[in-house]
């Protein structure tokens, strides 16, 4: 190591963001969802691309309400924008309201119970702001129908709740012709005429692009604005964001019959050379890729060969010209001609876990221009 490096300027795995990426493809969504208020869903450490870094490049393109799974979240992403409107997904299902109250959290209320002890909240300090969840035919979290209506039917407890938003969650946007999707929606206009005068969101990435009947009056997308692709099978409107890129420790030269990592799952066909690259499951880059995975090194796409282990994967440079490659050298795992579609593709993960794993991954960066951060 030369002097007055630290190991971290060279780090074996590196996860480069875009954030110039992210803000186009909000752009792109909030262009497409022109009539309504786009917010961000940056949960999940804003899908694995740093909530804070993510959400500050969001603010910047003018985006001012964001959506965390759990009051923890709230409270990190608060710290970082004081104005900004802050859902909380998971509802209000603390013991008690001190961490809402402290760093202005509102609840997604998603159960009959949880709207009681809103109102019990509110009873004790005053109107609080919330959005109301209602269960559409994805049967995950918000209130049924039966219990829906009760509460439309309760004229006091209502005026008291005064919610932001009725709200719902579509189970088959990545299917846009999916006849489920229209079902959900006809579901929540019939819902939705219980709380007349009440916003009203439904969409996320997929619906922002199904068409202008899925807006209503804000949208919440999250996949999109990290380049998944909402829809499986079909082109991706969206820009890339991550790339995933591991520095090669070792080289090695191995003969026909040779075996390669845990377990022996790859031999050697003839004389071969491998790549050690120091990116593993413990930095995101996971088990699904066991000899299914795709490298790029100068251009040159190259196998994964073996089972990823936790902190390298083997890859088969064989193709690669002698001497065209070094120790020292990084190889692309993501990104940069590796489509997170066609990496969910050879793993089996879906674009959604891909991204947030690499949450994990040790040595993060960001490039792009920062504005209004
Ligand atoms: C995560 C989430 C979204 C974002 O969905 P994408 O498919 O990632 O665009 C929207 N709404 C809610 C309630 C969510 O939890």
């Amino acid at each position: 190591m030369s002097s007055g490096q630290s190991p971290s300027d060279n780090p074996p795995a590196v996860l480069t963001i875009d954030l110039d990426a992210l803000r186009a493809n909000y752009r792109l969504l909030a262009k497409t969802a022109s009539g309504a208020r786009c917010a961000a869903a940056v949960k999940a450490d804003g899908y694995g691309m740093g909530m804070i870094a993510v959400s500050r490049a969001l603010a910047g393109a003018g985006c001012d309400c964001f959506f965390v799974e759990n009051p923890g979240e709230g409270v990190a992403l608060r710290a970082a924008l004081p104005d900004a409107t802050i859902y909380i997904v998971k509802g209000y299902y603390c013991d008690g309201p001190e961490v809402f109250l402290h760093h202005a959290l509102r609840p997604v209320l998603v159960t009959a119970g949880q709207v009681a002890g809103w109102l019990e909240v509110i009873a004790a300090q005053g109107p609080l702001p919330s959005i109301l969840k209602v269960n559409t035919g994805m049967n995950r979290l918000g209130l049924d129908e039966t219990d829906t209506r009760a509460l439309a039917a309760d004229d006091s407890a209502m005026k008291s709740l005064s919610p932001d938003y009725l709200m719902s969650h579509l189970a088959f946007s990545e299917d846009p012709d999916h006849p489920m999707n229209n079902q959900q929606r006809r579901k929540f206009d019939e819902l939705r005429s219980l709380f007349p005068g009440l916003p009203a969101t439904l969409a996320g990435s997929g619906g922002v692009m199904m068409g202008s009947e899925y807006h209503y009056d804000m949208v919440r997308p999250g996949v999109g604005l990290y380049g998944g692709n909402p829809f499986s099978g079909r082109p991706n409107p969206f820009a890339e964001v991550a790339h995933l890129e591991g520095k090669i420790l070792q080289l090695r030269e191995i003969d026909s019959g040779d075996s390669v990592g845990y377990g022996a799952t790859h031999r050697a066909s003839g004389p071969a050379r491998i790549a050690i690259v120091g990116v593993g499951y413990s930095d995101g880059y996971g088990r699904g890729f066991d000899n299914r995975g795709t490298g790029i090194l100068n251009g040159i796409k190259v196998p994964v060969v073996g089972r990823v282990s936790m902190g390298s994967v083997a890859v088969d440079v064989s193709e690669c010209p002698t001497g065209s490659i070094a120790v020292g050298d990084y190889l692309t795992l993501l990104g940069h001609g590796i489509s997170l579609d066609a990496a969910s593709g050879a793993s089996g993960r879906s674009p959604y876990e891909l991204l947030t794993s690499l949450s994990q991954c040790t040595g993060r960066r960001y490039v792009g221009q920062a504005e209004g951060v």
